[in-house]
């Protein structure tokens, strides 16, 4: 069964509103082992709605539209569906009372009540909360298949409280009774074609078998990339199974061949697990207090690392050493060096260990740009860190523009942090 999902709404082809709507009705269908192959965004226009409609209704089995089911005149899903089904439009007296009841006395004007009219066959989607009620209708489109086409409001809020009830009537339409489970598996450390080339065989696989089996929905399991910035590069297995026992066992089966296929420091943690908790973690567990000197990252490790409950068990503070003289001042750094060099980096680390008197530290130096520094070319990144009295430093260079360079500087440095500590626990 594969679904498609029309975003109507000029303002998202405009660029005013990003779409955020098809990433999580993507997500939930992706959970809800539903395919998606389509994601489509068109302006408030009739015209083009319904050609988009009948265009899905040629390749997908469900269709998913978000917005424009205002009171407003730009708000035209229900007539272009109308118009597709060849059917008019029949107000719903009893949707006209749940809209009167949202506006529980205060002022309503008459246009709220076009939001009660569906095209004739339609039901409304019994979640409702705000005044624009969802929809969901069955047409058949020109090949003369069924087709099962659900509307749903704009706003996002409204949107995501009526999306449960989309998956489990889809589910319900296409017969799977059975059990999704997902995991999802965080990686860093390498680009997402490289992880795609390492797990490509793995996925290709997979596919095979659930190609095979998709007409009974017999068990299966799924793999997909999601690259979430400075979260990490995750990797999401997804298990479909008959009972939620099967799909458990179905989903530690291809977890451990993913972990065996990927190298061992790749994967820094699982679903709730960051990088900052689980280098946390670590500290913890060795009853080690980390402290940490930033320049170009500006305080972002230490506030990912604040922002954990319970941090302050392990993370003592942080020198914001900005500024190459309070390098100088405040860490004890050599007015000599370049302040982006292996021999600054180094001294930020000792100097924050000294300064807050912490056992291990992390310390960062770069180059975030546009411009260069003191003839450092932009995206150079020195990383130091000290743990038992010795002191690691590792040079990158990122391509990325500033913004994005500071960013993968706190996930690069945390998880060059996190190889140190997982290497001394081994020993
Ligand atoms: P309403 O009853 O509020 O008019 P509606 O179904 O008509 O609901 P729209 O008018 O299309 O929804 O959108 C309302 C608001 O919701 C937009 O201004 C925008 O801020 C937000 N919105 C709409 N579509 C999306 C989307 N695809 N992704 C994120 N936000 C969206
Ligand atoms: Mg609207």
């Amino acid at each position: 069964m594969k679904c498609e999902v029309i975003a109507v709404g000029t303002e998202l082809l405009l660029g005013d509103v990003v779409d955020t709507n098809s990433s999580y009705i993507g997500s939930q269908l992706a959970m809800s082992g539903i395919d998606s192959h389509f994601q489509v965004k068109v302006g408030d226009n009739l015209e083009r709605i319904t050609e988009c409609i009948s265009t899905a209704a040629q390749r997908s089995d469900f269709i998913i539209m978000c917005g424009g089911l205002g009171p407003t005149q730009d708000d035209i899903t229900r007539n272009a569906v109308a118009e597709v089904m060849g059917v008019p439009l029949v107000r719903h007296p009893e949707l006209v009372e749940k809209i009167q009841a949202v506006f529980a006395g205060r002022e309503m004007t008459d246009n709220n009540l076009v939001q009660a009219d569906l095209p004739e066959g339609a039901t409304a989607i019994p979640v409702m909360g705000g005044t624009a009620p969802g929809f969901v209708c069955e047409f058949k489109n020109a090949a003369d298949e069924s087709i099962v086409l659900y509307a749903v409001p704009g706003v996002p809020w409204e949107m995501m409280e009526m999306m449960d009830w989309v998956t489990e009537d889809m589910r319900k339409r296409s017969g799977f009774s059975g059990v999704i489970k997902s995991c999802i598996l965080k990686t860093w450390g390498l680009p997402e074609a490289e992880l795609a080339e390492l797990l490509a065989e793995e996925i290709e696989r997979l596919d095979s078998e659930s190609e095979a089996g998709s007409h009974d929905n017999s068990a299966s399991a799924t793999l997909a990339f999601l690259a979430s910035g400075w979260e990490g590069l995750k990797v999401r297995i997804t298990a479909k199974a008959d009972s939620e026992a099967e799909a458990i066992k179905i989903l530690q089966h291809e977890e451990a061949a993913v972990r065996k296929i990927l190298p061992d420091e790749l994967i820094f943690g699982k679903d709730e697990e960051t990088m900052e908790t689980v280098v946390l973690e670590l500290c913890k567990k060795q009853g080690l207090k980390l402290a940490v000197a930033e320049s170009l990252t500006g305080g972002l490790i230490s506030s990912r690392l604040t922002a954990v409950a319970g941090s302050s068990d392990v993370f003592l503070g942080g020198v914001v050493s900005y500024a190459k003289d309070v390098k100088v001042a405040v860490l004890g750094a050599d007015p000599e060096k370049l302040a982006v060099s292996q021999e600054t980096a180094s001294a930020m680390a000792k100097g924050a260990i000294s300064k807050l008197g912490a056992d291990c530290s992390l310390a960062v130096t770069g180059v975030a740009g546009p411009d260069p520094l003191e003839g450092v070319e932009p995206g150079t990144i020195w990383i130091a860190s000290v743990l038992d009295g010795e002191c690691e430093t590792v040079n990158i260079k990122f391509p990325f523009d500033r913004e994005r360079t500071r960013q993968f500087t706190v996930i690069t440095a945390l998880n060059m942090f996190r190889t140190r500590l997982l290497k001394k626990m081994s020993t």
